[in-house]
């Protein structure tokens, strides 16, 4: 019997331990945290949004990735799919408004309970606390154990290590070393769906730090979300925000720094608006008058007067194209360990067609931890469980 050796416990890890038992192999999962799947589980926190509803053309679209290999794997285990195999552990899901797919039960637990005994009665062991160092000179998996060096054999090893971020959670992304000495191809680690920084005043942040701006449009490059954005101590975080994310940190790259383009008041047309504010009693302050005929709340008022520096302009055809089209300006992405992925990692030039390490035979790569970039809304963890399974599959018929 073939022997596959899986490194790293998350969701791409568990589901290839699935593939390669249902393929035939013995499997042993190592991880180097004293448990396993740490992000899955934070994941689930705030709702597990492990899939999306959406036209399958469209869902597969949302990926950015170099040629069709993700889009091949989506396809065979694509949405619902996701949907059956959670049935098949007991956990039945449903489908939100906006069209995201969640368990029940919201939290990932009760679906990692549930997938980890059927992993072990299948005959997977799991180890944790087991820090793969790389290969002996022997070509023997290499751990750091509570116990001392452990050496393992494999005929196969799917490595599912994660991004880099939430290093707290496992993957801290450090692996990187000991594959590019290996000759494979690494594409640098970058913030994806992350919060920007801004350079807000001190006047703005002490009245304003952890308020929503609500209900607003935020632009990019030919692209809009609407939503909601927090303001913070270091700039805007926001779910909303994600989907620019890309596009915006390649301007911060080029540039230096990016602007956004906020519509504070997306429901009401720049005409109507510039008729409102040119009715408006002229006596009022010009707070007031935003206040009133703009319906501007507390923060979006500060916001204005934050990037006009106190003197938003006067005229109302101005100024409502202001408020249809707030520039703000973003000077950087947040640290990368604040992301809640990654792009970037094991580059696909390096892989084949069954995601095998083309200057190491035998060795798989799947989930985050390879260069491939999506927005929320379930997206990350469908491909990390569809990656998961076409590597657990291959390693286990190489
Ligand atoms: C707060 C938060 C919320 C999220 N919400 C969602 C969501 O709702 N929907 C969604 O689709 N995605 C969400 N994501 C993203 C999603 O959780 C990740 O994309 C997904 O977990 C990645 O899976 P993975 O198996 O590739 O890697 P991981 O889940 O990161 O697992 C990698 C594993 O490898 C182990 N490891 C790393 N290095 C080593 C080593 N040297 N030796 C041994 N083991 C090692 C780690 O300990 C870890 O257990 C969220 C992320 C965060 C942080």
């Amino acid at each position: 019997m073939r022997h596959v050796a899986i490194i790293g416990a998350g969701p791409a890890g568990l589901m290839a331990a699935e593939a390669a038992l249902a393929a035939g192999a013995s499997v042993s999962v190592l991880d180097a945290m004293p448990s396993v799947a740490r992000k899955f589980l934070m994941a689930g926190k705030s709702g597990l949004n492990i899939s999306h509803s959406e036209d399958e053309g469209l869902f597969r679209s949302r990926y950015t990735s170099p040629d069709g290999r993700l889009a091949a794997m989506i396809e065979a285990f694509g949405p619902a799919h996701v949907v059956r195999w959670m049935d098949g552990l007991g956990v039945s899901s449903f489908t939100g408004s906006s069209g995201r797919i969640f368990p029940d039960v919201m939290k990932a637990s009760p679906l990692l309970r549930s997938w980890l005994a059927r992993l072990r009665e299948r005959g997977a062991e799991i180890h944790v606390r087991h820090r793969w160092k790389g290969w002996d000179e022997d070509g023997r998996l290499v751990f750091e154990t509570p116990e001392g060096r452990r050496r393992l054999n494999a005929d196969a090893t799917v490595l599912a290590l994660g991004g880099a971020s939430w290093s707290r959670l496992g993957s801290d992304g450090t692996w990187t070393g000991l594959l590019e000495v290996r000759g494979v191809e690494m594409e640098p680690f970058q913030p994806s769906n992350c919060g920007f920084c801004v350079n807000w005043s001190p006047r703005l942040l002490e009245a304003q730090e952890g308020a929503p701006i609500k209900g607003v449009r935020l632009s990019h490059d030919g692209k809009s979300v609407e939503g909601d954005v927090v303001i913070t101590r270091r700039g805007i975080e926001s779910g909303a925000i994600y989907p620019l994310a890309a596009s915006l940190r390649r301007e911060i790259a080029a540039s230096g720094q990016a602007s956004l383009i906020i519509d504070l008041v997306p429901d009401v047309d720049a005409a109507v608006l510039a008729g409102r504010l040119s009715e408006a009693n002229p006596k009022q302050s010009a707070s007031n008058r935003l206040r009133k005929a703009a319906r501007l709340d507390k923060t979006k008022l500060a916001l204005v007067n934050e990037v006009t520096r106190g003197t938003p302009p006067k005229d109302p055809h101005a100024l409502a194209g202001l408020l249809k089209q707030l520039p703000l300006t973003l000077e950087a992405t947040v640290p990368i360990d604040e992301a809640i992925s990654t792009a970037g990692g094991v580059s696909w030039l390096a892989l084949d067609e069954d995601l095998m390490l083309r200057a190491m035979p035998g060795v798989y790569c799947a989930g985050e931890m390879v260069a491939w970039d999506a927005p929320t809304g379930g997206y990350l963890l469908t491909a990390c469980l569809a990656m998961g399974r076409w590597a657990g599959h291959a390693a286990a018929r190489s």
